[in-house]
C-alpha cells in the first residue's frame, strides 16, 4: 500500500483532552479522529490494527467452540423489563422509541438479548450446553468519558455467553474461556493482571477479571509482594492482626457528652481507635439471604417479580461492626446479603433502630436489628462503644460476654501493608484497567426471564449461565499503553496495522524501483507492507514511521544501492541498530523473519 493512496493524517500536536499515551499516540499517529465526545472514528491505520485485535480474540473463541452471532444494538425495551435492569441501569443505559411508541434500547451489555434469543430456541438438554459470543458494538452514556476509546461512550466488546444444564459443565467452559482469554492477551502483548473479582451480590459462584496496570485505572487492585496473589480491593482478603487480648474488666457506661466519632472518642477517652468497636447502621435493598430468624426480620419475605425466582427482603436494616482503625467494606457487606445495593441508613432510620442520635449506636442490647461483626471485632475483649443512649458509650466490652453478633465475617477492607491471606507477604497497591471479565452469572437472567429446558426425566429446569466480556477498543488502546517510546508506538508484530514499512530517501530514479520492486516482492511473500511514496523530507518519513510504529522498517537511500551488490537498511522499531541487506534477497530474508517471529509467538502462547 503506497501511502500517497491512503490516509493517514499524521499529526504533531496534541489534543489538550489527551491525557494518556495511547490517546495521543492514537491521534498523532492518524488511527483515530473525535466526531463528539466519547464518539471515535477508526482511520484507515487504527482500523487495521482494531480488526487484528478483533481477530485474534475471534480465533481463540472460535477455538474453544463458541458460536459467533450478529444480534442488532438496538434491543427491545421490553426484555429489560423483564430483567429487571430497565429500572436498574439508569442513565448509563440509551433509551429511545421508536415510531409506534415502543421503547428501544441502544445495548450497553447483551444478557437480556442473548438470553431472549436462547429462551425461545431451547427445548431439551441436548441442546445444551450452548456457548454463543458477538463481537459487537455497545453505547453506555457515560457522565465522563475520558481517555480517548479508553472510556468511550460507544464501544465494540466482545462478549460471550453460556448456559448449561447444571454447574459442572458452565465449570469447564469458564475454566476454558479463562485459558482462551490468557492465550489473546499474550497474543496481543498485553501483560494482565488476573484477579479474584468481586462477584457482585447476583449469585455468582465465580468471577475473575483480567487486568492491566494503568495509573489512570478505575480498580484498585491488592497484590501480594511474595506470591502471586492478586485481587481487587472489593473483594481482597488478608491475614487477621489481632492484638493480644486484654484483660477482662466490668461492662461500665461512661458519660460522652457531644463525642460522636471514632477520633472524638479517641482525644476524649485517651484511647485508640483500635480499641473501639465502629457500629454502621446499613439499609439494605433486595437481599437473597436467609435472614429467618435474624432480628427485626421477621414477615418481611417477598418474592420476586417471576414467579420461581426466589425470595428476597425488600428493605431490612442491619448493624456493621467493625475494629475502630478498620473500614467495612460494603462491597464485601453486600456480598454476604446477597444484596445488589447497600447504603448507610438515614439519621431518621438509625434513630428509630437505635433509640439514640446518630453516633451513639453499639451492639450492647442491640436487638431491633441483624448484628453483622468483622472478624477484627472477635478479638477484642476490653472495647469501646456506643451505649444506645444519648451522650453515652461503654467501656470495657468484651465480644462474646457483653453481645454476639448474628453473624461474623470477613467485612474489611484491605489496604497496603497488611498481610497477604494466602502466604503472609506484605500486600501493595496498584491502579488497574479491566479488558476482561469472565463470570459465573448462575440463574439471574434464566430465572427472572424464564428460560426453561426439559432434562433426561422430561422435567422442566432452568439453564445456569456464565457471562464472558472483553473490551475491544480498550484491548487496542492498552497495547499502545504498554507498547510506545517517545517517539511512537512500537507495535507488536500480531497486532501490527502493517508489518514493513518501506522508507525511500527521495522517491525517484533507482532509489524508486528498489522500493517499488521491494514492495511488490514483500507483499507477494504477505508480509502487509506500507510504502511511503510521499514527496517529503526523509526527516519527515523518519518520524511518521516512528510514530505510526510499524515494527520493521526498510530505508533505501542511493548511497547503499551504488558500488557491488545494492543494499537496503532494515531495522526494527524497538531496536536502534540496523542491518544492510541484499536487495534481491530482502523481500525474502524479511518475509522469514516475520515468519519466524509469529511461529515463535505462537509457539509461546499455546
Ligand atoms: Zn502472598
Amino acid at each position: 500500500m503506497h501511502v500517497s493512496q491512503t490516509f493517514i493524517p499524521t499529526r504533531r500536536e496534541v489534543p489538550a483532552d489527551a491525557v494518556i499515551a495511547s490517546h495521543r499516540l492514537m491521534f498523532r499517529a492518524g488511527m483515530i479522529r473525535k466526531l463528539a465526545n466519547g464518539l471515535f472514528a477508526y482511520l484507515p491505520l487504527g482500523l487495521r490494527a482494531f480488526r487484528k485485535v478483533e481477530q485474534i480474540i475471534r480465533e481463540e473463541m472460535d477455538a474453544i467452540g463458541a458460536l459467533e452471532l450478529k444480534p442488532p444494538v438496538m434491543a427491545p425495551g421490553e426484555i429489560w423489563k423483564e430483567s429487571g435492569r430497565w429500572e436498574a441501569m439508569g442513565d448509563a443505559m440509551l433509551r429511545a422509541q421508536n415510531r409506534a411508541g415502543a421503547d428501544l434500547v441502544v445495548s450497553p451489555t447483551a444478557e437480556e438479548a442473548f438470553t431472549a434469543l436462547v429462551r425461545d430456541e431451547l427445548s431439551s438438554y441436548r441442546q445444551l450446553p450452548l456457548l454463543l459470543y458477538q463481537i459487537n458494538t455497545k453505547y453506555r452514556d457515560e457522565l465522563r468519558p475520558r481517555y480517548g476509546v479508553m472510556r468511550g461512550r460507544e464501544f465494540v466488546m466482545k462478549d460471550a455467553y453460556s448456559y448449561h444444564a447444571g454447574e459442572a459443565g458452565l465449570d469447564e467452559t469458564y475454566q476454558a474461556m479463562g485459558r482462551a482469554y490468557r492465550r489473546i492477551f499474550k497474543r496481543c502483548g498485553l501483560s494482565v493482571i488476573p484477579v479474584r473479582a468481586d462477584s457482585g451480590a447476583m449469585g455468582g459462584s465465580g468471577s475473575e477479571e483480567f487486568m492491566v496496570e494503568s495509573v489512570i485505572g478505575d480498580n484498585t487492585l491488592i497484590l501480594c509482594n511474595a506470591c502471586d496473589y492478586a485481587a481487587n480491593v472489593e473483594k481482597a482478603a488478608c491475614r487477621p492482626d489481632h492484638p493480644d487480648p486484654a484483660a477482662l474488666l466490668p461492662l461500665e457506661p461512661i458519660d460522652t457528652p457531644g463525642v460522636k466519632t471514632i477520633e472524638e472518642l479517641c482525644v476524649f477517652l485517651q484511647t485508640t481507635a483500635k480499641d473501639c468497636i465502629k457500629t454502621l447502621i446499613y439499609r439494605v435493598r433486595q437481599a437473597e439471604l436467609d435472614l429467618s430468624g435474624a432480628p427485626g426480620c421477621a414477615g418481611l419475605l417477598r418474592r420476586k417479580n417471576a414467579p420461581d425466582a426466589p425470595e428476597v427482603y425488600p428493605e431490612v436494616f442491619v448493624a456493621a461492626l467493625i475494629r475502630g482503625d478498620l473500614d467495612i467494606n460494603e462491597a464485601k457487606l453486600a456480598g454476604v446479603l446477597k444484596a445488589p445495593e447497600i447504603a448507610l441508613a438515614a439519621d431518621v432510620d438509625v434513630v428509630r433502630l437505635t433509640g439514640a442520635p446518630v453516633g451513639f449506636a453499639g451492639p450492647v442490647g442491640l436487638r431491633s436489628l441483624p448484628v453483622i461483626a468483622d472478624e477484627s471485632v472477635s478479638a477484642m475483649t476490653c472495647a469501646v462503644t456506643g451505649a444506645l443512649a444519648a451522650d453515652r458509650h461503654y467501656r470495657h466490652t468484651a465480644y462474646g460476654r457483653d453481645f454476639s453478633p448474628w453473624m461474623l465475617t470477613d467485612l474489611r477492607t484491605v489496604r497496603a501493608k497488611d498481610r497477604c491471606p494466602v502466604c503472609g507477604g506484605e500486600l501493595y497497591e496498584k491502579k488497574g484497567n479491566e479488558l476482561g471479565h469472565i463470570f459465573k452469572l448462575g440463574y439471574k437472567y434464566t430465572r427472572s426471564m424464564g428460560v426453561h429446558f426439559l432434562d433426561e426425566n422430561g422435567k422442566a429446569r432452568v439453564p445456569v449461565m456464565g457471562s464472558y466480556g472483553i473490551g475491544v477498543d480498550r484491548a487496542l488502546a492498552s497495547v499502545i499503553e504498554e507498547h510506545h517510546d517517545e517517539r511512537g508506538i512500537i507495535w507488536p508484530l500480531a497486532v501490527a496495522p502493517y508489518q514493513a514499512v518501506i522508507v525511500p530517501i527521495k522517491y525517484t530514479g533507482p532509489v524508486k524501483a528498489t522500493a517499488d520492486r521491494l514492495t511488490v516482492e514483500l507483499e507477494a511473500q504477505g508480509v502487509e507492507t506500507l510504502l511511503d511514496d510521499r514527496d517529503e523530507r526523509p526527516g519527515v518519513k523518519f518520524n511518521d514511521a516512528d510514530l505510526i510504529g510499524i515494527p520493521y522498517r526498510i530505508v533505501v537511500g542511493d548511497k547503499n544501492l551504488s558500488g557491488g551488490v545494492p543494499k537496503v537498511e532494515f531495522k526494527h522499531r524497538k531496536d536502534t541498530g540496523s542491518q544492510l541487506l541484499e536487495v534481491p534477497k530482502a523481500a525474502e530474508t524479511i518475509a522469514g523473519l516475520l515468519r519466524g517471529e509469529l511461529t515463535q509467538l505462537r509457539r509461546e502462547y499455546t
